[in-house]
C-alpha cells in the first residue's frame, strides 16, 4: 500500500512536470489579456500540446473533468489574435469548470484551448489573423472551400487582408490542431469565443440557445470556412459562437459566471452523450 502511494507521487509529480512550460506562458500573455491575473494563469496548467505555431509557440490545452463522461465540450477561445477577451473568458471558464460543482445529468469532460492563435495575440499590436496573414476562421475544410472562400473573400469582403482565408484548407498549424482535437476528442459540443459583436450564434443539429448570460441569439449567416460552418453545417457537431460585446475588455466576473451557467442549462437539455449501448 505504501509502495501504492509512492507511485502516485511519482506520476502526481510528473504530471506537474508535464504542466512546467506554461508558466512562461503567464509571463507572456498576462498584462496583455484583460481581467487576467498571473494567479488564474497559472492555475489553469495548460498543458503544451506539443504542436506548434507558425512561429514556434506551443499550442497549450487543458482538459477539465471527468475523463470518462459522457459529454464532451470543446471550449476554444482567441481564434482571432485581437480578440483578447474571448481568451480571458476562456481561461475563467476553465477554472469555473474545475472549482465550481454544479450537478448535470450527465458529467462534462472539458477540453480548453484557450488561445488558439498565439501569433496573433502576441503580436505588437495584436492581430487577428495568424502569422502567415490567415484568418484561421475561415480556413476550416467546409464543402466547395477552393471556389467559395476565394470568391467571399475578393467579393464580398473585397480582399480584407484581416479575412484572407489561405492559400488551401487546413493549410496552417493552427487550424490543423483544431481539426486534429476535433477528430481524436470528438466534442458533442464546440463553443468558440470571440468579440466584439456582442451576439449569440449557432450553427448545427439542434436547438440553440436563446440567451447566454445577456448575449442573445441572433443568427448572423454562415461562412466559407468558419469553424461554425465546418463544425455545426458540415460536421452536424453543435457550435456555439460567443461574440462578447468588448474585444479589449471582459464582462463583469458575475455575468461571465452567468453565461457559464446558462450554457450548462441549456447543454443539460439539449445535448445528448454517448449513450451506455454505444460506449
Ligand atoms: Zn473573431
Amino acid at each position: 500500500m505504501k509502495r501504492w502511494s509512492c507511485a502516485a507521487l511519482v506520476l502526481l509529480a510528473l504530471a506537474g512536470g508535464a504542466h512546467a512550460a506554461a508558466p512562461g506562458l503567464c509571463e507572456r500573455i498576462v498584462g496583455r489579456l484583460p481581467n487576467v491575473t498571473r494567479p488564474l494563469c497559472e492555475s489553469a496548467k495548460l498543458v503544451d500540446s506539443g504542436v506548434k505555431s507558425v512561429q514556434g509557440t506551443p499550442l497549450y490545452m487543458r482538459d477539465i473533468g471527468a475523463h470518462h463522461g459522457r459529454l464532451r465540450v470543446l471550449v476554444v477561445g482567441g481564434i482571432h489574435g485581437d480578440e483578447l477577451s474571448s481568451t480571458s473568458v476562456a481561461l475563467h471558464w476553465l477554472r469555473l469548470a474545475r472549482d465550481e460543482h454544479v450537478d448535470m445529468p450527465q458529467p462534462i469532460h472539458w477540453r480548453f484551448v484557450p488561445i488558439l492563435n498565439p501569433d496573433g495575440l502576441l503580436g505588437q499590436p495584436p492581430k487577428r489573423v495568424n502569422s502567415n496573414g490567415v484568418d484561421l476562421n475561415r480556413n476550416f475544410p467546409t464543402p466547395n472551400w477552393e471556389r467559395d472562400a476565394a470568391v467571399y473573400w475578393e467579393k464580398r469582403t473585397r480582399k480584407d487582408p484581416r479575412r484572407w482565408p489561405g492559400p488551401k484548407p487546413l493549410s496552417e498549424p493552427e487550424t490543423r490542431f483544431l481539426h486534429d482535437q476535433m477528430q481524436g476528442f470528438k466534442p458533442h459540443l464546440i463553443v468558440s469565443i470571440h468579440a466584439p459583436y456582442g451576439v449569440l450564434d449557432f450553427d448545427g443539429p439542434s436547438v440553440p440557445p436563446s440567451k447566454l448570460g445577456r448575449l442573445y441569439l441572433d443568427q448572423v449567416g454562415i461562412f466559407p470556412g468558419s469553424l461554425g460552418n465546418y463544425g455545426g453545417v458540415h460536421k452536424k457537431v453543435p457550435v456555439v459562437t460567443i461574440e462578447l460585446p468588448n474585444a479589449l475588455r471582459t464582462p463583469l466576473d458575475a455575468e461571465t459566471r452567468q453565461m457559464w451557467l446558462d450554457l450548462l442549462r441549456w447543454t443539460a437539455t439539449k445535448i445528448q452523450g454517448d449513450g451506455p449501448a454505444s460506449r
